[in-house]
C-alpha cells in the first residue's frame, strides 16, 4: 500500500493512551485513493476488551452516583468541545469513510454535537413511579444503570453511531466499552480524546479491532450488562445469540430495504429531489434506512422517471474533501466489489433494465477510488434478489404499482421494517397508508435524515429496540427497580 502522512493512533482504556496487548496495528485505507495508508490503529484482542471492561466496571461504582444532571453537563462540556472542532472532525470522517464533505461529513459532525447535547439536557428525566396503596404501605420505581455497556457500531456515520451509544448509555449512570468499527475508527479516537479530557478515566473506553478478534470478546464478557449493536442483520444474530447466552438485554439496529410509494399527485421536481435524498445517494446508498425500493404509479411512471434520472445525472461523484462533489466514494474493496456485482446482476438479467449509471469506469479519475455512479434500475415486478437484498450502494430500483391495496403488500413483502416513504399531497391517504406499513419510522413527503428527540428504530429483521430519544433511552440503558416500604412498625 501507498503510504503518505500515516499516524499511529492508540485506543483509550481506562483514561490512559495504549496500544493493543499483542503489539500489533492495522492500517486505515483512504477509499477515495485506493491503497493509500491514512492511520494505523491498535489490533485489540480479547486481553484488551478485558482490561476496558475491568476498567468500565471499576468506574461505574463512582459514576452511578454522580447526579444526573451533573452528568449531563459533563456531556454538554463534550458537546461544546466537539463544536469547536467541527471542521477537522468532518475532514477526518471523509477521509476514512469517503463520505462527501459537503453533503454528509459535515453534517454528521454536527450531529454528534445535537446528539450529545440532547442527551445531556435530558440525563435528569430518569423518573420513577409511585403507586397508590395504603397509608402503611409505600411503592415506587427507579431507573437504574444496569453497568457496563458493550457498544459496537460499523463504519457508515461512526462518530453519530458512536455519540448515539455513548451520550445515552452515560447520561443513564452506565459506562461505556465501545468498538470502532475496522474501517473507520479515527473520527471516534477524536472523540475518545475529547471523553478523556472531561471524564473520569474507564467511563469511556474506545476499542479499536476487528470483529471476531475485538467485537466477540465484548459481547461474550461476563461483566458486560447490555448490548448494544449497530450494524449488519447477520453479524446482528451473532450478537444476539451472545446477548441469549447470558440472559442479558440488546438492542439492535440493523439493515433495511425500505420501500417508496409515489402517489400519482407527487410527479414533482420537490418530490424528485427528496426521493434521491431518500435513497440516500449522497452516502452512496450506505445507510440502513436507504429508500432503495421506489414504487411509482403507473399513471406518471415516465414523466418521473425521465425527471429523476436528469436530475441524479447532476450529482457530481469524487473526492470527498471536495466539497464541489456531492457523492464520496464506497468505504472499502469488499463493499465496492459486492455492489458492483449487484450492478452486474441487473445489466444481465431479463427482466431488469439499466436507466443510469452501471458498472464504474476501469480508468480515470473515478478509478482510483471506489467510487460508483448513482445507478438506477427498472423492473415490472419486485421478486428479485435486486429489490429484496439490502445492497448498501448507489442503486435505486424503480417498479411499477396502480394498485393500493397491492404496493402496500409489496412495500410489506419484505424481512425489514426500518423505513418507509410516502409521497403524495393527499395526507387522509398517506395517513393511512403509513398505518399499514410494516416500518418503525415512516417518513410523509420527506426525505431527510432523523430528529433527535424522535424514536428511531426498526420492525422485524432491522431491529430491536429505538434510539435517538428519551423514552429509547430510558429503555435501552436503565432498569427498573420497584421498592416497597412498609410503615406498620
Ligand atoms: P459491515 O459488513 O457493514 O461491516 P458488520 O455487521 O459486519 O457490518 O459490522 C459492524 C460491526 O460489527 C463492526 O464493528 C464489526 O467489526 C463488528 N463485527 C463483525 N463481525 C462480528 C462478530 N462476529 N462479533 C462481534 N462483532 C462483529
Amino acid at each position: 500500500m501507498k503510504t503518505e502522512t500515516i499516524t499511529r493512533e492508540l485506543m483509550l482504556i481506562n483514561g490512559k493512551w495504549t496500544e493493543a496487548a499483542g503489539k500489533e496495528f492495522f492500517q486505515i485505507e483512504n477509499p477515495a485513493k485506493r491503497g493509500t495508508v491514512i492511520a494505523e490503529v491498535p489490533r485489540a484482542t480479547a486481553e484488551d476488551v478485558d482490561n476496558a471492561v475491568q476498567a468500565a466496571n471499576e468506574a461505574f461504582d463512582s459514576w452511578r452516583k454522580v447526579p444526573a444532571r451533573e452528568r449531563g453537563r459533563m456531556l454538554w462540556k463534550i458537546a461544546d468541545a466537539v463544536d469547536a472542532q467541527f471542521e477537522e472532525l468532518a475532514r477526518t470522517i471523509a477521509t476514512e469513510t469517503g463520505n462527501a464533505l459537503k453533503t454528509q461529513a459535515k453534517g454528521e459532525a454536527k450531529g454528534v454535537v445535537d446528539v450529545i447535547r440532547y442527551f445531556g439536557g435530558v440525563a435528569g428525566e430518569l423518573k420513577g413511579e409511585t403507586l397508590p396503596v395504603d397509608n402503611q404501605l409505600f411503592a415506587y420505581t427507579q431507573r437504574e444503570p444496569y453497568g457496563v455497556i458493550g457498544g459496537i457500531i460499523p463504519w457508515n456515520a461512526p462518530v453519530q453511531l458512536a455519540a448515539l451509544k455513548i451520550a445515552p448509555a452515560l447520561a443513564a449512570g452506565n459506562t461505556i466499552v465501545l468498538k470502532a468499527a475496522e474501517d473507520a475508527p479515527l473520527g471516534v479516537l477524536k472523540l475518545a480524546k475529547i471523553c478523556a479530557d472531561i471524564l473520569p478515566p474507564g467511563v469511556v473506553n474506545i476499542l479499536t479491532g476487528f470483529g471476531e478478534e475485538c467485537g466477540l470478546p465484548l459481547a461474550k464478557h461476563p461483566l458486560v450488562r447490555k448490548l448494544t449493536f449497530t450494524g449488519s442483520t447477520q453479524t446482528g444474530k451473532i450478537i444476539m445469540h451472545e446477548a441469549a447466552e447470558r440472559i442479558i438485554p440488546i438492542s439492535l439496529e440493523l439493515g433495511g430495504k425500505s420501500p417508496q410509494i409515489v402517489y400519482p399527485d407527487a410527479d414533482s421536481e420537490k418530490v424528485i429531489d427528496n426521493v434521491m435524498s431518500a435513497m440516500r445517494f449522497a452516502r452512496q446508498g450506505q445507510s440502513c434506512s436507504a429508500g432503495s425500493r421506489l414504487y411509482l404509479h403507473k399513471s406518471i411512471y415516465d414523466s418521473f422517471v425521465e425527471k429523476l434520472i436528469a436530475k441524479a445525472k447532476l450529482l457530481q461523484v469524487g473526492d470527498p474533501l471536495d466539497e464541489n462533489n456531492d457523492m464520496g466514494s464506497i468505504i472499502n474493496e469488499k463493499q465496492y466489489n459486492k455492489v458492483c456485482s449487484y450492478i452486474e446482476e441487473g445489466i444481465n438479467h431479463p427482466d431488469i433494465e439499466l436507466l443510469l449509471g452501471g458498472l464504474p469506469p476501469a480508468e480515470g479519475p473515478l478509478s482510483e477510488g471506489y467510487f460508483l455512479e448513482p445507478t438506477i434500475f427498472a423492473a415490472p415486478h419486485d421478486d428479485l434478489r435486486l429489490a429484496k437484498e439490502e445492497i448498501f450502494g448507489p442503486v435505486l430500483i424503480v417498479i411499477p404499482w396502480d394498485d393500493e391495496e397491492e404496493v402496500i403488500k409489496m412495500a410489506n413483502r419484505s424481512d425489514y421494517g426500518l423505513a418507509a416513504f410516502i409521497w403524495t399531497k393527499d395526507t387522509t391517504r398517506a395517513m393511512r397508508t403509513a398505518n399499514l406499513l410494516e416500518a418503525g419510522w415512516v417518513q410523509i413527503n420527506r426525505g431527510g435524515g432523523m430528529m433527535t428527540g424522535h424514536s428511531y428504530g426498526g420492525y422485524k429483521q432491522s431491529g430491536i429496540g429505538r434510539e435517538y430519544s428519551l423514552e429509547s433511552m430510558i429503555e435501552s440503558f436503565t432498569q427498573t427497580k420497584s421498592i416497597m416500604i412498609d410503615f406498620d412498625e
